[in-house]
């Protein structure tokens, strides 16, 4: 554990932050190497980005342009409605909408950089096709800055932190705790604060940690606009994404006792009904785990053509990650993961996970 003196921007005086026992100045180092020789960066971000994966991309580029290097953010999906205020979210390029933007920009560029994610397929798998088409025309380092447990082995340097709450906090921690990094904006600082907030839940999971708070306040005091995040993230969604979620917990939860857990699907009618995108529906799947009892949430989701879409959350001890891997080929975090079953019904990708918590989890006491 060691303390560093921050200088950081204009909006703070001199602040003092604890970093974690990783070496984040030798990190940071390491990332300034590869910055050095850099001139054009992609940075990407995961496949549907949540506001960790938009949030850090885009601080990561606002820092890239303070330092006169030009940088593209790139990913496939849809930006979810409640982060289209963030600073310059315009500039992100979608696999879908601008294809021949991306390639250009795979083309040019002497550097990629991962955001918010450990292998490279969770990009999705048609921009994963671009960047390895890239990478199989001329030679360009991949980084990788993320929070995810287990990352692949094809990365030419990666800062994978697991134990921090969101990319967006790794990147804080890279760019604030080291006194060489640089000013950070207040348009930086809500951006990553956007991430941090957005991945605990406000504060929900996986923040109980002093230096996160101690984090949080210089990024305060860098002018991070905490009340415009709460207000433009968490209370600003469509009047049907608030009638789908009364419509889940009436209607669709299914409760069982007997492994504490409850799930609910939904089904591209019920979606197209609400009008709901992919991002509207994220954070939904906390809900049953606000039941009584209830250890285990799972949402299964149909998509147009990827199958059935699974996310999974649990409290204590319960590794949903295990659970993703073993029955839907995806993983993530112990208390948060998620897969997918392509050309799967629901009824199926349901049946696999009632099957899997019967033999793994008898009742547990909450
Ligand atoms: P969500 O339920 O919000 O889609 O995903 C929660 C977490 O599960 C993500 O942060 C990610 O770590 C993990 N995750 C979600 N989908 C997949 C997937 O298809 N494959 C893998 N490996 N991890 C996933
Ligand atoms: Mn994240």
């Amino acid at each position: 554990m060691f303390i560093e003196g921050v200088k950081s921007t204009t909006f703070a005086p001199m602040t003092m932050i604890t970093v974690s026992n990783r070496n984040y100045r030798e990190a940071w180092e390491k990332l300034s190497a590869f910055l050095e020789k850099a001139h054009r960066v992609v940075l990407f971000g995961h496949r549907s980005p949540d506001g960790d994966s938009v949030g850090s991309t885009l601080a990561m580029r606002l820092i890239l342009e303070q330092k006169g290097i030009e940088a593209s953010v790139v990913m496939s999906g849809s930006v979810p409605s409640n982060l289209l205020w963030l600073p310059e979210v315009e500039h992100i390029l979608l696999e879908e909408e601008h294809g021949d933007q991306i390639d250009e920009a795979l083309r040019s560029a002497d550097l990629f950089i991962c955001l918010d994610f450990n292998a490279l397929y969770r990009v999705g798998k048609n921009l994963e096709e671009r960047l390895r088409r890239a990478l199989s025309l001329h030679t360009v380092p991949v980084l990788m800055i993320d929070h995810h447990l287990d990352p692949f082995d094809e990365f030419d340097w990666q800062w994978s932190c697991p134990e921090a709450s969101a990319t967006a906090e790794v990147l804080a921690r890279l760019y604030l705790g080291t006194k060489d990094a640089g000013a950070i904006t207040k348009e930086v600082a809500t951006a990553l604060l956007t991430g941090i907030m957005t991945d605990t839940g406000l504060f929900n999971h996986n923040s109980s940690s002093p230096e996160l708070y101690e984090l949080v306040a210089a990024l305060l005091r860098c002018g991070a606009d905490k009340d415009l995040i709460i207000d433009k993230v968490f209370h600003n969604f469509k009047e049907k994404r608030q009638r789908l979620e009364g419509y889940i917990l009436y209607e669709k939860v299914q409760v069982c006792r007997d492994i504490n857990a409850a799930y609910f699907t939904l089904s591209l009618e019920e979606l197209e009904h609400f009008e709901v995108s992919t991002g509207d529906t994220d954070g939904m799947v906390n809900k049953p785990l606000d039941i009584e009892g209830i250890t285990c949430s799972a949402f299964f989701r149909e998509t147009v053509d990827e199958g059935i879409k699974i996310s999974l959350r649990s409290v204590g001890n319960i590794p949903v990650n295990e659970l993703s891997r073993h029955c839907y080929g995806g993983g993530g975090h112990k208390n948060a993961s998620g897969g997918e079953m392509p050309g799967a019904t629901l009824d199926e990708a349901v049946a696999l996970f009632l099957a899997y918590m019967r033999e793994h989890h008898t009742a547990q006491n909450k």
